[in-house]
């Protein structure tokens, strides 16, 4: 079995001072050739292991016959945003994780090949003809992430005039305004969305459902027969310590936001800046962490520390981030858990940390972190808090009779809400998960709202 084809990576000096992306894909010839290593398994455990099931050897035959329209066709049958998806699922823990080839030698690199054919067809303009049959029946989707988007292309594909409302000035959910753009160019989001505009779905943006129009108005006035919510969960998660409202201390979500969105990285041309100094502390193990350190570094911050309660191999974050992330210079602080932020004139200048130690399995299989009871004083200009986030209450304040848990997290029962034809998916039901995984709820909950309207009508 010939080693599997390295993805080639922009070096570690051009990457330092800008948002390049960092990952550069295969070219034809590498496709190709990992393309080679895929066994076309009669029974394949990669597509069980994928959330939603891609027919991942069908593709890859298309490509090691040098048919790469075909290819992109099929597997766009399953996935309509395979430049996104191709870039950050955790391939390592689904698809490429069951991979026969994985047992003995690495496993097929699943997720580059999805990226092949997602640039390809983006360079291309390629464009899958649909043949939509108008049933001139409305349904709204609240939020435009991945759960949006995809419920929006596959209720599309049914014949449903689709609106999508998104509360933020762009479309596109956490694609748009949280990974940085050194893991995904925000052009393959606006390109990915506008393939769904040209699909006939329409898009209104500025629009906080619950604030700016209701769910109540939606179906009552505006004659929407189902709505579905993936609002996702854009709720950051506070550590609840000492010294936490003090200047310089973010959430990651905001941090972000105010570097991909409202473009703080292009300060003075945008008149957003955002101020961490050279020391910086992101608190968390997780993408969202790693994405807070790496942005932090780029800014110019010369010093950026991970502070994570577990060790190196407990480290939620993908794989590959981890790696991009110790070779752009971020230094992990590992068994180190905040408890005391340190200010002077409400100015973040201090965090306490107690050392921990990894005592017996959890319920997640992982060795819980136990304090030791002794502390340290890191000196710091700013910490950015990334250690999950939960839904925004907005909607479910401002709308009679949907039911949540008690994290917020709407609850359904085969995606219908507490509200009969409001369906809802994504993170606002699972709690912060992945693209994939909120892909395959939009798509799934769209069969229970065609279900739906066809008894209803
Ligand atoms: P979202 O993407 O959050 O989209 C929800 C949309 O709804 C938003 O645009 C929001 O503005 C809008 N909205 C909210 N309330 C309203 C309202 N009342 N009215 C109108 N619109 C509303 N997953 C991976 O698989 N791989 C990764 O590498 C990865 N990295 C991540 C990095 C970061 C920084 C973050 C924050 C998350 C990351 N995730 C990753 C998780 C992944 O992005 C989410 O699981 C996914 O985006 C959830 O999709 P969603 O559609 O449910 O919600
Ligand atoms: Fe190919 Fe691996 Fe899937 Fe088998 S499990 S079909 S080798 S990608």
């Amino acid at each position: 079995m010939k080693a599997r084809v390295k993805m080639r990576n922009l070096d570690r000096e051009t990457r330092q001072t800008n948002f390049l992306e960092v990952a550069c894909g295969y070219n034809d010839q590498e496709a190709h050739d990992e393309a080679m290593r895929c066994l076309e398994c009669k029974n394949p455990r990669c597509v069980e292991a994928c959330p939603v099931h891609i027919n991942i050897p069908k593709f890859i035959k298309h490509i090691k016959d040098e048919n790469k329209e075909e290819a992109y066709f099929s597997l766009y049958e399953d996935n309509i945003l395979p430049a996104i998806c191709g870039r950050v699922c955790p391939q390592e823990k689904q698809c490429e994780g069951a991979c026969i080839v994985g047992i003995k030698n690495e496993p097929v690199s699943i997720g580059a090949l999805e990226r092949f054919l997602g640039d390809f067809a983006l360079e291309t303009g390629l464009k899958k003809e649909m043949n939509i049959k108008e049933n001139n029946i409305k349904v709204a989707i609240v939020g435009s992430g991945p759960a949006g988007l995809s419920n929006a292309a596959s209720m599309r594909r049914l014949g449903y005039d689709v609106t999508v409302y998104e509360a933020l000035h762009k479309f596109g959910g956490v694609l748009q305004y949280g990974i940085p753009d050194f893991r995904l160019p925000k052009e393959i989001v606006v390109t990915e969305v506008s393939k769904l505009k040209d699909m006939g779905v329409k898009f209104v943006k500025n629009a906080i459902i619950g604030k700016s129009i209701t769910i109540d108005q939606l179906r009552d006035e505006e004659n929407y027969q189902a709505i579905f919510i993936g609002s996702g969960a854009g709720l950051p998660s506070s550590l609840n310590l000492k010294g936490e409202n003090f200047s310089g201390v973010f959430y990651a979500n905001e941090f972000l936001t105010r570097v991909n969105l409202m473009k703080s990285r292009q300060f003075p041309h945008y008149k957003t800046p955002v101020r961490i100094g050279d020391n910086v502390c992101v608190v968390g193990g997780g993408n969202v962490a790693m994405d807070a350190a790496r942005t932090a570094k780029r800014l110019g911050a010369k010093n950026v520390f991970i502070l994570y309660r577990r060790d190196m191999d407990s480290l939620p974050a993908r794989r590959e981030e981890v790696e991009h992330a110790i070779e752009e210079g971020i230094d992990f602080r590992l068994l180190k858990n905040p408890v005391e932020f340190i200010g002077e004139n409400y100015l973040l200048k201090q965090v306490k940390v107690e050392i921990m130690e990894l005592g017996e399995s959890d319920a997640s299989g992982r060795r819980r972190p136990v304090g030791t009871n002794k502390f340290e004083i890191m000196d710091i200009d700013s910490c950015i808090i990334s250690i999950g986030q939960k839904p925004n209450p907005i909607l479910k304040n401002h709308t009679k009779g949907l039911e949540t848990d008690k994290w917020g997290r709407i609850t359904t029962k085969n995606y219908m809400t507490s509200i009969k034809g409001v369906f809802a998916g994504g993170d606002v039901v699972s709690g912060a998960a992945t693209v994939i995984l909120a892909m395959g709820a939009g798509k799934d909950a769209s069969i229970e709202m065609d279900k739906f309207i066809k008894l209803t009508k």
